[in-house]
């Protein structure tokens, strides 16, 4: 069983929670301490035995773990704050809950992905978790650049050591006029939104360094990003991609034995361009007679 914890407020413990650090035989915390200090607050009494879960260990205790579940056990596991999982320990005994066909369920709560979501102003009718961005300069432009045409919006996790280049990175890879928010200390005393762009979020990083924890949430990228972002001759007309697309339905009726109509289809389908649209079969038809011309 997961178990979400608060993730600044102890208000935020589900009632589901409380009750479950009560009653569960084992409750495997990963840190024990903060464990019996939110149980503190929370005035509940751990019942069951604690055990010490995370990051290092989780590959050795989850399948201990797992043999009590199976003698009847109720195993909660609980990280430091939000839901299990999510840029914390709990994933290794899930997968391995589903191997062993274990049950496994979660009593659900805060996490600072979904609140940041919420509070940013951004769609979240479609969005996307990236986590922590990589350490290294050369890693985080990589990364960043490969969301350039992202058109959902995308979280991120952060820290206030490595904020500073973190936006010196953004800076260097998105519109400067993109939406984005800096959420910080979320459900805590100094909860602070800064619903910004990209240019003036830095700007406003550097003149007033955020502390505590922080989510970035930036806006997907608009139609016209996507426009420019998409190679064009002159005329406004994809034709590397159509070249491109040609020659792999051609090799589709070649080495599979499909008919014109549905290796286009199907190559068409599977290369969308940025934009989510799809080039025109006609196209590519054209381009793959003439390829076959050649030949
Ligand atoms: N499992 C957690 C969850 O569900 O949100 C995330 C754990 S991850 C190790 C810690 C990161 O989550 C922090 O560095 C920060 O980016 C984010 N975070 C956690 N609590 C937060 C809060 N109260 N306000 C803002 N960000 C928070």
């Amino acid at each position: 069983m997961l178990g979400a914890t608060p993730i600044g407020n102890p208000a935020d413990a589900s009632a589901r929670l409380i009750k479950l650090l009560h009653t569960a035989d084992i409750v495997a915390a990963e840190d024990t301490r903060r464990l019996y200090d939110l149980a503190n607050r929370l005035g509940v009494r751990v019942g069951g035995k604690v055990v010490a879960y995370h990051d290092h260990n989780e590959h050795l205790k989850a399948d201990t773990l797992l043999d009590d579940v199976e003698r009847g056990a109720v195993v909660l596991v609980v990280s430091d704050a939000g839901m299990p999982t999510i840029n914390d320990p709990g994933l290794t005994i899930v997968r391995r809950a589903i191997e062993r066909r274990l049950p496994i369920t979660c009593a659900p709560g805060p996490s600072a992905v979904l609140d940041a979501l919420a509070l940013s102003g951004l769609p979240t009718d479609r969005f996307c978790f990236e986590g922590f961005v990589p350490r290294k300069q050369s890693d985080r432009i990589r990364r960043l650049r490969s969301l350039l045409t992202e058109t959902r919006t995308i979280v991120f996790y952060e820290t206030p050591q490595r904020i500073g280049r973190t936006m010196d990175a953004f800076a260097e890879v998105f519109p400067p006029l993109r939406p984005m928010v800096l959420a910080r200390e979320l459900t805590k005393n100094y909860e602070e939104v800064r619903r910004s762009t990209v240019a003036d979020l830095r700007q406003s990083v550097i003149d007033d360094p955020p502390r505590g924890e922080i989510v970035l949430v930036l806006q997907g990228a608009s139609q016209e990003e996507l426009r420019a972002a998409v190679p064009s001759d002159t005329d406004g007309a994809e034709v590397f991609d159509i070249d491109r697309l040609a020659r792999e339905a051609d090799d589709l009726c070649r080495r599979n034995g499909f008919k014109p109509k549905d290796a286009i289809a199907v190559t068409v389908q599977a290369h969308p361009y940025a934009d989510g649209s799809l080039a025109n079969k006609k196209d590519v038809y054209a381009a793959m007679v003439h390829l076959q011309q050649k030949d």
